[in-house]
């Protein structure tokens, strides 16, 4: 397949594709640990979006393989994951960073947030989102742990890392290259990376 659009999102920032069934969808970790919050909407239909908790119950796994299917809450196969070349570690459980949890963790004033980036996407595709879903998180590592607590930790993809999935209808696809820089999200460093975000067919 060949690359027919690519869009390069700042750390922190986001960017939003449309795809048509049967294209692929590319996410790059270019410089290394960065998580990219994605969404994706109907592209006739935002009613109808990649649900989190339907990929779960469908798959019956806490995150997709190469093979397996991203489902809407009507429990289509939205996006397949066709390629992984990133350690395969990606999280469906986490909800978009939003401005309530920068508070949370002790940050005065503005920050940007996943939550936003989404809200501010959505606009410039000219779409609205009737409700805000769950993403599916990129390349974030939560550690699921004996005690039933989970923990954010530094992510394992390293640059130039990617994962692939076709589109298995026509989609908006949005991505949040998540400007977490308090917890690990990103890394420790309190760092934020550019995400690659392209269209193939
Ligand atoms: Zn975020």
């Amino acid at each position: 397949m060949d690359v027919k659009q690519s869009i390069h999102i700042e750390g922190g920032d986001y960017g939003h594709i449309r795809v048509a069934a049967g294209e692929h969808v590319r996410i790059t970790a270019m410089e290394g640990p960065q998580v990219a919050d994605l969404w994706a909407f109907d592209a006739d239909d935002t009613n109808i979006f990649l649900s989190a908790e339907h990929t779960r119950s469908t798959l019956e796994k806490l995150m997709p393989g190469v093979g397996d299917a991203l489902y809407s809450n009507r429990r289509h196969a939205m996006l397949t994951v066709v390629e992984d070349t990133s350690p395969g570690t990606h999280d469906m459980l986490m909800s978009a960073c939003d401005p309530r949890r920068y508070e949370l963790l002790g940050h005065e004033g503005y920050h940007k947030s996943c939550a936003e980036n989404l809200c501010k996407a959505m606009d410039e595709a000219g779409a609205t989102a009737h409700e805000l879903p769950s993403p599916f998180n990129t390349f974030q590592n939560v550690e699921i742990r004996h005690d039933k607590s989970i923990a954010i930790i530094p992510p394992r993809v390293e640059a130039g890392q990617y994962i692939e999935m076709r589109a298995e209808s026509d989609l908006l696809v949005i991505i949040s290259a998540c400007p977490m820089d308090i917890a690990d999200t990103n890394g420790p460093d309190g760092k934020t990376r550019p995400i690659l975000l392209q269209r193939l067919e």
